[in-house]
């Protein structure tokens, strides 16, 4: 054993500590003592490391980077971050959805993709995913819909019954779900991934002149995916693969990049779009409006400590800075109170004083007290005042993007227009994007998912929830299943499980 004496073990007050192996007891065999501060600070600190899971996204990890502007965009954005040239550090946090945080990161699951820029104007996020739609287009769904994806409230077992049952009763999803299901349902690794904002931001320029915007970082390395029989294999083998992959290669210095692309529509043409360009549950064809590159986000920099840095990192996509707007996309309007909520009932009130959270600028709000509040709050603290307290400076906003409405109060879906349909982008990627080998790859990996526990009466709806997205996949869909439906373990073949094997032959 090395006893280093400049560099002693002192406890959380900085006390120098008598012993990292041994309690104080009478004598060697007798009783502990009450008064052993230090053992009694070890057990307490370790009951209480553990602060509550994300719901959902617990499964992550992520890095610190540099987005770097390489094309002028000026004419749609007076955002400092985006203005020509300009260098910005940021964070980036991939995750899954539905995992829990040790469930393994090779799980078919759209992938989190959630970035903070420390930006001159303050901090601006972007909470994506690296699909370019969702499963729905009102919140009120959200948490019903994780729910499904989760774990039974009965026996805590996650139940693909349940996930299909909700999805063949919400045909909204079928454009995300046909994602999910095809190869790009499990990214071969973070690197290998897109990252789409999904919801559409608005950006505002300098003369105060609005546009509509789709955020869409590309890899850069390259899409490339597991096929399911991979993933299976690499969740055995590493859980943490795709976490430990972007690790490694950072501090190999192999750095990671995206390049961003926006799609920008005219203000003005969202009136009269052929669909509601606002509905999460769709892309905009890049035949409308195309990509148009912007700049490149690098991942350069390891977290040091992954609870400080990455567990307790908090995007909200409320962080909005002058230049940059919401739209009126229901769930993301939704998404800027559940968030910051989230971090609120996770982190405490004050979890934008956890360093990885604070701006570069100075903070000189009104907000003051609260559990765990650390830095000081100066007098006044009320507005307005006469004493020299921090004023609002309108010129340096854009609130958030304003539009204008009105309308009776309602709970409705948007109003339909020509081409608001639920199966029609879902139908076209199947048809014009995919080549026959993904299609055959699409219907096995559905057909998998549907032999893993769904039952009558959910499983003929979800061949005709195929069929509306396309008649030959959902034949082909209820064809396979129909072949293997009465094995009674139909994993038990693929897993060349002997005790499963034995079972089905007795039965
Ligand atoms: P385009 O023909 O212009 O582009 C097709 C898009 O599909 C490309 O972005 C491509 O990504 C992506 N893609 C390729 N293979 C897959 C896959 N297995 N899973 C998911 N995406 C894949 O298409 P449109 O813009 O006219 O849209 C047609 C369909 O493409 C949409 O209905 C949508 O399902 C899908 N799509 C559209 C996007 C958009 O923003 N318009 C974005 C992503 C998908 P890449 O170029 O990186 O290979």
């Amino acid at each position: 054993m090395t006893t280093d004496e400049s560099f002693p073990t002192t406890t959380d007050a900085g006390i120098p500590v008598a012993s990292d192996e041994k309690s104080l007891s009478v004598g060697p065999d007798g009783p502990l003592l009450l008064q052993d501060h230090y053992l009694i600070e070890q057990m307490a600190m370790f009951n209480r490391e553990r602060i509550p899971e994300r719901q959902p996204h617990a499964k992550g990890g992520g890095a610190f980077g540099t987005f770097e502007v390489t094309h002028d965009v000026s004419a749609y954005t007076r955002a400092a971050v985006f203005q020509p040239g300009t260098k910005t550090e940021m964070l980036a946090r991939f995750s899954t959805v539905a995992g829990e945080r040790g469930s393994p990161d090779t799980w078919r699951d759209p992938r989190g993709f959630s970035l903070k820029f420390y930006t001159s104007d303050g901090n601006f996020d972007l909470v994506g995913n690296n699909t370019p739609v969702f499963f729905m287009r009102d919140p009120m769904k959200f948490q019903h819909f994780i729910r499904s994806q989760k774990r039974r409230s009965a026996n805590n077992l996650r139940d693909h019954d349940m996930q299909w049952d909700f999805w063949t009763l919400s045909p909204e999803s079928a454009h995300q779900v046909t994602w999910l299901m095809g190869d790009r349902g499990i990214p071969r690794s973070w690197r290998h991934m897109n990252g789409y904002s999904s919801h559409t931001y608005m950006w505002i320029n300098a003369d105060g002149g609005r546009c509509w915007v789709k955020y869409h970082f590309k890899t850069d390395q390259g899409v490339e995916c597991f096929t399911q029989d991979e993933a299976d294999q690499m969740a055995s083998v590493d859980t943490d693969y795709h976490q430990r992959d972007l690790y490694e290669h950072i501090e190999a210095g192999q750095f990671p990049s995206w390049t961003l692309h926006m799609q920008i529509m005219p203000f003005e043409d969202a009136k009269s779009y052929r669909f509601n360009p606002f509905d999460l549950t769709k892309v905009w064809p890049h035949s409308d409006y195309p990509l148009q590159e912007v700049g490149r986000m690098t991942l350069n920099r390891n977290v040091t400590d992954y609870h400080t840095q990455i567990e307790q990192a908090a995007f909200e996509p409320n962080n909005l800075v002058a230049g940059t707007g919401l739209s009126p996309d229901k769930m993301l309007l939704a998404r800027g109170f559940s968030y910051s909520d989230a971090h609120r009932a996770r982190l405490g009130v004050n979890y934008r004083q956890i360093p990885v959270n604070q701006p570069i600028v100075p903070v000189h709000s009104y907000s003051k007290d609260g559990h765990m509040r650390i830095q000081n709050v100066a007098d006044p603290v009320y507005a307005p005042n006469s004493y020299g307290g921090p004023t609002a400076d309108p010129a340096r906003t854009d609130d958030g993007g304003l539009w204008y409405a009105d309308g009776e109060m309602v709970r409705s879906a948007y109003t339909l227009r020509t081409d608001d349909d639920d199966w029609g982008q879902a139908g076209t990627m199947v048809r014009e994007v995919l080549d026959d080998a993904a299609r055959d790859r699409l219907v096995d990996n559905i057909v998998g998912h549907l032999l893993n526990g769904v039952t009558e009466p959910v499983l003929n709806r979800a061949f005709a929830y195929w069929r509306n997205v396309d008649q030959d996949l959902g034949d082909h869909v209820e064809s396979g299943v129909r072949a293997k439906q009465n094995d009674m373990d139909p994993k038990a073949d693929a897993q060349g499980n002997p005790a499963r094997a034995a079972m089905q032959a007795k039965a």
